[in-house]
Protein backbone atom coordinates (compact mmCIF):
# COMPACT_ATOMS: atom_id res chain seq x y z
CA UNK A 1 0.00 0.00 0.00
CA UNK A 2 1.38 3.58 -1.19
CA UNK A 3 1.20 6.41 1.34
CA UNK A 4 -1.55 8.98 0.04
CA UNK A 5 0.62 11.67 0.92
CA UNK A 6 3.02 14.33 -0.34
CA UNK A 7 3.16 13.99 -4.69
CA UNK A 8 -0.28 11.49 -4.21
CA UNK A 9 -2.23 14.65 -3.65
CA UNK A 10 -3.17 17.40 -6.68
CA UNK A 11 -2.85 20.87 -6.25
CA UNK A 12 -6.00 21.87 -8.51
CA UNK A 13 -6.12 25.46 -10.48
CA UNK A 14 -9.67 25.94 -10.70
CA UNK A 15 -10.26 28.26 -13.60
CA UNK A 16 -13.45 30.41 -14.38
CA UNK A 17 -13.87 29.93 -17.56
CA UNK A 18 -16.10 33.18 -19.66
CA UNK A 19 -13.91 36.28 -18.37
CA UNK A 20 -10.99 34.53 -17.45
CA UNK A 21 -9.63 32.21 -20.38
CA UNK A 22 -12.07 33.45 -22.79
CA UNK A 23 -13.81 36.25 -23.49
CA UNK A 24 -17.13 37.11 -21.99
CA UNK A 25 -20.55 38.27 -23.63
CA UNK A 26 -23.80 39.89 -22.47
CA UNK A 27 -25.76 36.61 -21.92
CA UNK A 28 -28.19 37.24 -24.82
CA UNK A 29 -25.27 37.29 -27.57
CA UNK A 30 -23.79 33.79 -26.72
CA UNK A 31 -26.47 32.21 -28.86
CA UNK A 32 -24.30 33.51 -31.62
CA UNK A 33 -21.19 32.97 -30.28
CA UNK A 34 -19.01 29.22 -32.30
CA UNK A 35 -15.79 29.83 -31.35
CA UNK A 36 -13.38 30.50 -27.70
CA UNK A 37 -11.83 33.81 -28.17
CA UNK A 38 -9.01 33.13 -25.81
CA UNK A 39 -8.13 36.14 -23.97
CA UNK A 40 -4.57 37.67 -23.79
CA UNK A 41 -2.02 35.51 -21.83
CA UNK A 42 -4.45 32.99 -21.06
CA UNK A 43 -2.69 30.15 -22.69
CA UNK A 44 0.43 31.21 -21.48
CA UNK A 45 -0.87 31.41 -18.16
CA UNK A 46 -2.09 28.19 -18.17
CA UNK A 47 0.55 26.71 -19.42
CA UNK A 48 2.87 27.93 -16.88
CA UNK A 49 0.18 26.96 -14.09
CA UNK A 50 0.52 23.47 -15.89
CA UNK A 51 4.54 23.43 -15.58
CA UNK A 52 4.45 24.17 -11.87
CA UNK A 53 2.45 21.30 -11.30
CA UNK A 54 -0.86 22.50 -11.01
CA UNK A 55 -4.00 20.22 -12.33
CA UNK A 56 -6.65 22.39 -14.15
CA UNK A 57 -10.30 22.54 -13.59
CA UNK A 58 -13.01 24.30 -15.25
CA UNK A 59 -15.72 25.88 -12.73
CA UNK A 60 -18.26 27.65 -14.87
CA UNK A 61 -21.73 28.81 -14.12
CA UNK A 62 -23.87 28.03 -17.35
CA UNK A 63 -27.33 29.91 -16.27
CA UNK A 64 -27.89 30.64 -19.62
CA UNK A 65 -29.42 27.32 -20.33
CA UNK A 66 -31.93 27.42 -18.32
CA UNK A 67 -32.56 30.86 -19.25
CA UNK A 68 -33.05 29.06 -22.74
CA UNK A 69 -30.41 31.30 -24.53
CA UNK A 70 -28.26 28.26 -25.25
CA UNK A 71 -29.14 25.01 -25.26
CA UNK A 72 -26.90 22.03 -23.49
CA UNK A 73 -25.51 20.65 -26.58
CA UNK A 74 -24.67 24.36 -27.54
CA UNK A 75 -22.61 24.48 -24.50
CA UNK A 76 -21.15 21.19 -25.14
CA UNK A 77 -19.56 21.57 -28.55
CA UNK A 78 -18.39 24.87 -27.79
CA UNK A 79 -16.26 23.89 -24.83
CA UNK A 80 -14.68 21.19 -27.01
CA UNK A 81 -14.06 23.38 -29.07
CA UNK A 82 -12.02 24.82 -26.01
CA UNK A 83 -10.61 22.00 -25.03
CA UNK A 84 -9.30 21.08 -28.61
CA UNK A 85 -7.95 24.14 -28.80
CA UNK A 86 -5.97 24.16 -25.50
CA UNK A 87 -5.18 20.38 -26.45
CA UNK A 88 -3.42 21.50 -29.80
CA UNK A 89 -1.28 24.18 -27.55
CA UNK A 90 -0.29 21.57 -24.72
CA UNK A 91 -2.47 22.06 -22.26
CA UNK A 92 -4.53 19.82 -20.91
CA UNK A 93 -8.03 20.12 -18.83
CA UNK A 94 -8.35 18.07 -16.43
CA UNK A 95 -11.95 18.33 -15.95
CA UNK A 96 -14.85 20.61 -16.29
CA UNK A 97 -17.86 20.95 -13.81
CA UNK A 98 -21.07 23.63 -14.86
CA UNK A 99 -23.81 24.51 -13.29
CA UNK A 100 -26.52 24.92 -16.14
CA UNK A 101 -28.98 26.34 -13.26
CA UNK A 102 -30.24 29.77 -12.90
CA UNK A 103 -31.76 30.94 -9.00
CA UNK A 104 -35.26 29.81 -9.99
CA UNK A 105 -33.75 26.25 -9.80
CA UNK A 106 -32.08 26.84 -5.90
CA UNK A 107 -29.64 24.15 -6.83
CA UNK A 108 -26.36 23.61 -4.78
CA UNK A 109 -23.89 24.12 -7.12
CA UNK A 110 -24.35 28.10 -8.75
CA UNK A 111 -21.16 29.55 -7.81
CA UNK A 112 -20.66 30.83 -5.17
CA UNK A 113 -22.25 28.03 -3.86
CA UNK A 114 -19.78 25.30 -3.33
CA UNK A 115 -21.36 22.30 -5.53
CA UNK A 116 -19.17 22.64 -8.59
CA UNK A 117 -16.04 21.98 -6.00
CA UNK A 118 -18.01 19.90 -3.71
CA UNK A 119 -18.55 17.13 -7.03
CA UNK A 120 -14.69 17.78 -8.10
CA UNK A 121 -13.57 16.79 -4.45
CA UNK A 122 -16.30 13.08 -4.78
CA UNK A 123 -14.39 12.74 -8.39
CA UNK A 124 -10.42 13.47 -7.19
CA UNK A 125 -10.49 12.91 -3.61
CA UNK A 126 -7.01 13.14 -3.57
CA UNK A 127 -7.45 17.24 -4.57
CA UNK A 128 -5.58 19.23 -1.65
CA UNK A 129 -7.47 22.51 -1.27
CA UNK A 130 -4.44 23.61 1.43
CA UNK A 131 -2.75 23.84 -1.96
CA UNK A 132 -4.79 24.49 -4.35
CA UNK A 133 -5.94 27.82 -5.67
CA UNK A 134 -8.84 29.89 -7.70
CA UNK A 135 -8.91 32.20 -10.65
CA UNK A 136 -11.75 34.04 -11.39
CA UNK A 137 -13.23 37.47 -12.50
CA UNK A 138 -16.56 37.76 -11.01
CA UNK A 139 -17.79 38.55 -7.46
CA UNK A 140 -19.23 34.30 -7.00
CA UNK A 141 -15.49 33.08 -8.06
CA UNK A 142 -14.20 34.97 -5.10
CA UNK A 143 -16.99 34.13 -2.34
CA UNK A 144 -16.81 30.81 -3.40
CA UNK A 145 -13.00 30.82 -2.89
CA UNK A 146 -13.62 32.58 0.75
CA UNK A 147 -15.79 29.42 1.53
CA UNK A 148 -13.80 26.90 0.66
CA UNK A 149 -11.07 28.49 2.09
CA UNK A 150 -8.92 28.69 -1.44
CA UNK A 151 -6.48 31.27 -2.46
CA UNK A 152 -8.34 33.77 -5.12
CA UNK A 153 -6.42 35.43 -7.40
CA UNK A 154 -8.55 38.04 -9.82
CA UNK A 155 -8.55 39.06 -13.57
CA UNK A 156 -10.89 41.80 -12.48
CA UNK A 157 -9.48 44.57 -11.17
CA UNK A 158 -13.05 45.95 -9.69
CA UNK A 159 -12.86 42.75 -7.36
CA UNK A 160 -9.48 43.95 -5.23
CA UNK A 161 -11.87 45.13 -2.25
CA UNK A 162 -12.69 41.10 -1.76
CA UNK A 163 -8.94 40.75 -0.06
CA UNK A 164 -7.81 38.79 -3.09
CA UNK A 165 -4.44 39.59 -5.54
CA UNK A 166 -5.11 40.95 -8.97
CA UNK A 167 -3.71 39.69 -11.78
CA UNK A 168 -4.28 41.58 -15.31
CA UNK A 169 -4.51 38.20 -17.06
CA UNK A 170 -3.85 34.70 -16.71
CA UNK A 171 -0.06 35.11 -17.49
CA UNK A 172 0.89 37.07 -14.28
CA UNK A 173 -0.52 34.45 -12.47
CA UNK A 174 3.91 33.50 -12.51
CA UNK A 175 4.24 36.76 -10.33
CA UNK A 176 2.88 35.22 -6.89
CA UNK A 177 3.42 31.59 -7.76
MG1 LIG B 1 -16.46 34.69 -15.38
ZN1 LIG C 1 -26.57 24.54 -10.45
Amino acid sequence: MKETKGIDNMKIAFLDRDGTIIEDYPDKDWTNVKYPDFLEGSIDGLSYLQNKGYQIIIITNQYIIQDGIIDESQFFEFHQLLIKELENKGISILDTFYCPHNDQAQCQCKKPKTGLIDAALIRYPKIDLSKSILIGDSECDADLAARMNISFYSVNKSLVNKSCAYIKNLNDIRDYL
